[in-house]
């Protein structure tokens, strides 16, 4: 019977969707037996351990003002004694901001191995496992935590396990304390926010993503039409970023935001794997590439093979007359 723990991440008062991910890993690794908790860390967070406590059959809240700002340091501190108590086989975390500020040191100070930026998660024999994509996602490894008494921590990558669906379990919240002796090194001094006017593309429903095949900055003005046509902020893969064409909140992948639109349309992208992986949810994906071998057809929803320069002005005019 395997006792799995999540450690939730959250943005300000809101749990990161990415929880309900490492929920479905948490619940196939426990197995039919077993049971699997959250811990959530904060100022204020008694509505986000009740929303947790519907998928978990226990969530650990840690309520401190001490704790307002996510610090991978003074978390790990805090989390420390119920690891050493908990008895848990795995402990998860999603590979984002917060994981991989916490994750390593956490482990060390643990004493568990850690499998980091998992796609999947099994068992071999008592010892996690899993896969990773390594060499910018064009081999797979499996990776075997070491076998000890001390249970293993894996970050997960986002979008690798699909979101349990709402819950209906009435999971126990616990109120855990920090320890004495808990003295955090780090100082937050202040938040930077999205500037006025930058959108923040990682709550768009529909998204127009602009990649090299644009050629050039003059490229953007074709694809803001088809963006304005449909409603859509503009997005980009990292080659237009590193060009400058468009600012750095606007880098869709591995390197950049991760989105999960309703509809993304890839225009110029090859579809690489560092691009594609930040792509959460299922996206009703079009792709417009004049390469029909380009890697994106294959995850595309609708494929249309063809020169951006007259398929998205003819796709455009489309959309008005449509609206019209
Ligand atoms: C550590 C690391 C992290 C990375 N992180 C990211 C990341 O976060 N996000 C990201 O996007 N990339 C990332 N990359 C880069 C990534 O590997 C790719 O190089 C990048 O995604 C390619 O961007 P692209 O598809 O726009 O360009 P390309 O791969 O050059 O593709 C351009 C496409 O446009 C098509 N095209 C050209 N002209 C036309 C035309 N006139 N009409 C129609 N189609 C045309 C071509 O057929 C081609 O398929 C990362 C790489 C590394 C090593």
């Amino acid at each position: 019977m395997k006792q799995v723990l999540v450690i939730a991440e959250r943005r300000g008062a809101v749990l990161d969707e990415g929880v309900f991910e490492l929920l479905t890993a948490a619940r196939a690794l426990a197995g039919g037996g077993g049971r699997v908790a959250a811990a959530v860390l904060g100022h204020g967070i008694g509505g986000l351990a009740a929303e947790l406590a519907r998928g978990f059959d226990r969530v650990f809240a840690f309520d401190d003002e001490r704790l307002a700002e996510p610090d991978g340091d003074g978390d790990a501190q805090a989390l420390l004694p119920l690891l050493a108590r908990g008895g848990f086989d795995a402990v998860l975390l999603a590979h984002g901001n917060l994981g991989i500020d916490l994750a390593p040191g956490l482990s060390v100070r643990a004493g568990m191995p850690l499998l980091a930026d998992c796609l999947e998660l099994h068992w071999a024999g008592q010892s996690l496992a899993g896969t990773r994509a390594v060499y910018g996602g064009k081999v797979h490894a499996r990776v075997v935590a070491a076998a000890g008494g001390t249970g293993a921590m894996a970050t997960v990558r986002g979008g690798a396990f699909a979101p349990a669906g709402p819950g209906t379990v009435a999971g126990e919240v616990v109120a855990a304390a920090l320890p004495a002796e808990f003295a955090p090194r780090r100082r937050p001094l202040r938040t930077l926010r999205p500037e006025a006017g930058e959108v923040d593309i990682t709550q768009s429903e529909r998204l127009v993503a602009v990649g090299r095949g644009i050629e050039d900055e003059d490229g953007l003005q074709l694809v803001r039409g088809l963006a304005a046509a449909l409603g859509a902020d503009l997005c980009a893969s990292r080659p237009v970023v590193d060009k400058g064409w468009l600012p750095r909140s606007c880098q869709v992948g591995t390197s950049g935001v991760t989105v999960r639109p309703k509809l993304y349309v890839a225009v110029g992208i090859s579809g690489s794997f560092q691009h594609m992986g930040g792509i959460k949810g299922s996206p009703f994906v079009v792709a417009i590439n004049k390469d029909r071998a380009a890697p994106i057809f294959g995850v595309a929803d609708v494929g249309i093979v063809g020169d951006l320069s007259e398929v998205v002005p003819a796709l455009e005019a489309a959309i008005e007359e449509q609206k019209g």
